[in-house]
């Protein structure tokens, strides 16, 4: 019987695992950062999300979506918006599509709490920015290409991606070094610019956007 050598990294995790926990960790360290903020603001860390969520949106959204985005129940995160209107942070209006329905928005003082909000990752922000530009335009790439696999499961929440929006011109300019276009501003649009959370954005026929994201995957 032929018996396999040990070696000592027979136990190390495969790099898939690694890459895992890796960002498992990374996404500790940025909850903790945001933690710290959103108390000191006396929110708890869903009520500070909302207050993100809702942040340039200007037409409002619905609880529901509200409830998909945070992976949380209806019910929690009508709790979680009940406590941000008792104390001022977010309304209620009609939504502009639907009389009938109601749509969140924030108030100005919820606009000034969501703007020292988006300070709170700032170090980890610092941390990037000193990777050398090449690393983080790859970084940048794989990130994208595990959210489009993620996005096969079903399991991530919808985004304000590139990929994702009716503007998005997927190889308009193919076998160029900037094979993608953007429709809104009528530009190349190169992989280092490619948003994941864009204000223009405007979202593309479902089966569009699960054509871009398949074919970035
Ligand atoms: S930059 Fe904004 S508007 Fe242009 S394609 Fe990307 S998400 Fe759409």
């Amino acid at each position: 019987m032929d018996i396999e050598a040990e070696t000592p990294w027979d136990s190390t995790p495969d790099i898939s695992a690694r890459i895992v926990t890796a960002i498992g960790r990374i996404a500790t360290v940025l909850r903790s950062g945001m933690w710290e903020v959103s108390l000191a603001e006396g929110l708890n860390p869903a009520q500070a999300e909302i207050l993100q969520l809702l942040q340039y949106r200007t037409t409002g959204v619905r609880l529901s979506w509200l409830a998909k985005q945070l992976s949380i129940s209806a019910a929690s995160t009508s709790d979680s918006v009940a406590a941000l209107v008792a104390k001022g942070l977010v309304r209620k209006a009609k939504a502009a599509d639907d009389g009938r329905a109601t749509a969140l928005h924030l108030t100005p003082e919820g606009e000034a709490v969501a703007a020292r909000l988006g300070h709170a990752l700032s170090f980890a922000d610092t941390a990037v920015a000193r990777l050398p530009a090449g690393q983080q335009q790859q970084m940048l790439t794989g990130l994208f290409k595990l959210i489009a696999e993620l996005q096969k499961t079903d399991r991530f929440p919808e985004l304000r991606a590139c990929l994702s929006c009716r503007h998005f011109e997927a190889n308009k300019y193919p076998g160029q070094e900037v094979p993608h276009h953007c429709a809104l501003v009528n530009a190349p649009l190169p992989i280092s610019f490619l948003r994941i959370d864009c204000a223009e954005h405007a979202p593309a026929d479902p089966l569009v956007q699960r054509r871009n994201w398949e074919a970035f995957a």
